[in-house]
């Protein structure tokens, strides 16, 4: 594996860890360095140009969009076609998402579930 997703592995572990013990203000400070390592990964290995992002999310879509959680697979790749055409996506197009910090569930939307 690359070493730098292995370091992003190890700091997410180590956050969760500590959220898990109630040391939120001491994960808050790994998950600092988590975001940091992560966004120097993508912006090293993420596509350039319109066409290039937008194949990317069609191959993402196509190789792991059965796996991503419900509905967002839909709105990922009806993302493609304003990329490739150089259009911005108007937020109808792409709804608020939130991601329950506990378990990862990803609400689509305003409405997010008191009880998960
Ligand atoms: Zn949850």
């Amino acid at each position: 594996m690359d070493e730098r997703l292995e370091r992003i592995g190890r700091l997410a572990r180590v956050a969760r860890g500590l959220e898990r013990e109630g040391a939120y203000n001491g994960a808050k400070l790994v998950r600092a360095a988590l975001d940091s390592e992560l966004i120097r990964y993508a912006e090293a290995e993420a596509p350039s140009g319109g066409g290039r992002a937008a194949e990317a999310a069609d191959a993402l879509v196509a190789d792991i969009g059965a796996d991503l959680p419900a509905g967002l697979a839909p709105l990922i790749a009806a993302t493609a076609a304003p990329v490739r055409a150089g259009r911005t996506i108007p937020l109808a197009d792409a709804p608020r998402c939130h991601v329950c910090r506990t378990c990862g569930a990803v609400f689509i939307g305003d409405e997010v579930p008191v009880d998960t």
